[in-house]
Formats: structure tokens, C-alpha cells, sequence
């Protein structure tokens, strides 16, 4: 189809404001490249955003996304972001009730005999604890080895595999990435608490059991633990959406437009560009972009960090 209509054309298209969006539009306009990014909403950040919740008080609080793990370092160098994040302390703390008394199973992660005496309040013995120290050592080479692939070129399953060399590390292969979760979980823990404790890194968001055999849960559970190379997630100082504004102060320093209210409806790929078609003030309007990045699975579109080359295939 030719479009007689395209009100501009860039090198890239992106569509959807969130943080991934909005992190690749400042790379691309970092390496020279016109960028539009196209939003649905009045604002950008998709789940990174803030809102001031409390009357009078000026404090901005994350309303979705609220904890940050799985943002390399390396993007808010390369970026030049003024975002910190802090460690947040306790890592856990899980309530009970026993002998109608109100207790709570706290996890430090500053002091390991709190955490110890508050396992042994539970149990009544050191064992529990000690599975779950063994536990988090185990972990621990999933982070050391998975965390750098995410800024890689994705590696095969048998590549990775490779990389884990030493006997701890063949049985965390073996307990987090060949068998249903459930299993390691069952083996090494008596207590139901912290078995459903332990699962809630591979729960969230999945809504699925220990022992489901697609390992969906497994999937969850390695982004958990895998987060900054240690597993610690934080708390961003000034909450998520000083991300986001960080963000947009840099897409507009490097010179990338950002359209609000801009609902993308088509992506039509041709020989030399594609044709994206959205709707701007109750307005169809195009442009044109000899690359769209799709970044949002919820997107009309049905796009999953989909780039659209047209029909060639080549560098950018
Ligand atoms: C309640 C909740 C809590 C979470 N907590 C955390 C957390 O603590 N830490 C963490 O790391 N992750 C968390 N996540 C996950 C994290 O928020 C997402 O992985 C992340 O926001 C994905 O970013 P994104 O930019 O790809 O997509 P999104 O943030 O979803 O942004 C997509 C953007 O695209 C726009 N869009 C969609 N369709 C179109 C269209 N057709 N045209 C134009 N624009 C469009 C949307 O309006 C949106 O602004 C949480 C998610 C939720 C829902």
C-alpha cells in the first residue's frame, strides 16, 4: 500500500513511552538517529511512573513497578542518569501466628544471626536456617553467571550451561533450571511459610504453582534472583518515576520527539521503511520509520521488542 499521507519520516519509530522505550530512544538518538517515540497515554514511563498520593505532602511514590533490580548499571552510565537506588533492609519479613502469639519471620540482609534467631523462633531448631543459607548460596552463580547476558547477544541454552563448572554449581543448574521449582523447595525446606516465602520470588506475576512442568515459575524465579548480579533489589531514590524523568531529559537533550495521546493502530512494513498509522486527537495521522520498535506486549499491535525492517535485513 502507498501512503500518500506520512507527515514525516525518522530512522526509527518507537512505540509506546515506557522505560524500555524510552531507554532505547536515547541510545538510538545518542548514535545519531532520528527518533520519534509514539504514546497512548498523557504521560510516559508505563508502569515507572510516581504520583504525589497525600495531599500537602510533596513526597512521589511509585504506583506500579516500585523496586529496581534488573537495570544495569551499565544503562544509567552509558545514559548519564542521575538515578541511585539504596538496598533496602529488611530483605523480608513474613507475619505468623503461633501459640496465638503474633510473630514474624524476618530476613535480614545485614546481619545474618538476625535472620538465624528469627528462623529458629520458627522452627525451633537451626536446621531450616541452615537449608536456607545452602539455599542462597546456590543462587548465587545463577546472578554470576546470567546477569551479564542481559546486555549480550542471547546465548543457547547448552552455551550457558557451559559456564557452570563447578559441582555447587551443576546441582544450581540442575535444581533451578531443569526441574519444576517446587522440587528444590519441597527437598530443602519442612516449613510451609518458608516454602511459600522462597516460592514468591517465582510466583509474582505468573500465577502458577511450584510444580508447573512449562517452568514458567523457574523463569520468574531467575529474574528475582539474578537482579544486579546478587539478587538485592532496591529502592530508586525518589522513586521509579525519577527514572523516568531522567529518561525523558535525556531523550530531549539528544534531540527525540516524544508524542503523548498518539495511539498506534497499524504498522504496515514495506520495501524500504514501514508505515505506522495513529490516532492523534481524534486525527488518523503517519509517519514513516525505516525501523519501529515495538515495546509493549499489551500493545494494540500485539509487538514484543518486535523490530520491523521492512523487508530487508541489515544493520541500522
Ligand atoms: C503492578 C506492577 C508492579 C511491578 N513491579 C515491578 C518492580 O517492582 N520492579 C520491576 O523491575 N518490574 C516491575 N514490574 C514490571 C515492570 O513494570 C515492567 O516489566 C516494565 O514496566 C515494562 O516496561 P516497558 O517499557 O516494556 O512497558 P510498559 O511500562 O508497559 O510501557 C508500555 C508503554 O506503551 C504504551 N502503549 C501501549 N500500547 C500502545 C500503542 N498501541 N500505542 C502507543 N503507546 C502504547 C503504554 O501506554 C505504556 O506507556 C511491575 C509491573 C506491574 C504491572
Amino acid at each position: 500500500m502507498v501512503y500518500s499521507n506520512i507527515q514525516k519520516n525518522y530512522d526509527v519509530v518507537i512505540v509506546g513511552g515506557g522505560h524500555n522505550g524510552l531507554i532505547a530512544a536515547c541510545y538510538l538518538a545518542k548514535a545519531g538517529k532520528s527518533v520519534l517515540v509514539l504514546e497512548k497515554q498523557d504521560t510516559v514511563g508505563g508502569a515507572v511512573v510516581s504520583r504525589q498520593l497525600f495531599p500537602g505532602i510533596e513526597a512521589k511514590l511509585s504506583i506500579y513497578a516500585y523496586l529496581v533490580g534488573m537495570l544495569p548499571q551499565k544503562i544509567i552510565s552509558d545514559l548519564d542518569l542521575n538515578f541511585k537506588f539504596r538496598q533496602r533492609n529488611p530483605a523480608s519479613f513474613t507475619p505468623y501466628e503461633k501459640d496465638g502469639k503474633h510473630e514474624g519471620l524476618l530476613i535480614s540482609n545485614s546481619d545474618e544471626a538476625i535472620t538465624k534467631k528469627s528462623f529458629e523462633q520458627l522452627t525451633g531448631n537451626s536446621e531450616e536456617y541452615q537449608n536456607y543459607f545452602k539455599f542462597h548460596q546456590l543462587q548465587k552463580s545463577l546472578g554470576k553467571h546470567l546477569w551479564h547476558s542481559l546486555l549480550e547477544p542471547m546465548q543457547t541454552r547448552e552455551e550457558i550451561k557451559k559456564l557452570f563448572q563447578t559441582e555447587e554449581e551443576k546441582l544450581a543448574w540442575q535444581l533451578f533450571i531443569e526441574q519444576p521449582l517446587g522440587i528444590a523447595i519441597e527437598e530443602f525446606f519442612q516449613s510451609d511459610l518458608v516454602r511459600g516465602l522462597v516460592f514468591t520470588d517465582g510466583t509474582i506475576g505468573t500465577f502458577t504453582h511450584p510444580h508447573d512442568s512449562s517452568l514458567q515459575q523457574n523463569r520468574t524465579f531467575l529474574y528475582h534472583i539474578i537482579a544486579n548480579g546478587t539478587g538485592d533489589w532496591c529502592v530508586p531514590v525518589g522513586g521509579m518515576g525519577k527514572l523516568t524523568e531522567e529518561l525523558v531529559a535525556q531523550c530531549k537533550k539528544n534531540g527525540v520527539e516524544i508524542l503523548n495521546h498518539a495511539e498506534v493502530t497499524q504498522i504496515e512494513p514495506e520495501e524500504q521503511q514501514a508505515t505506522v498509522k495513529f490516532e492523534h486527537k481524534n486525527q488518523e495521522s503517519y509517519v514513516s520509520g525505516r525501523y519501529v520498535l515495538g515495546t509493549s506486549k499489551k500493545s494494540n499491535v500485539q509487538l514484543i521488542m518486535i523490530i520491523i525492517v521492512g523487508q530487508r535485513k541489515g544493520q541500522l
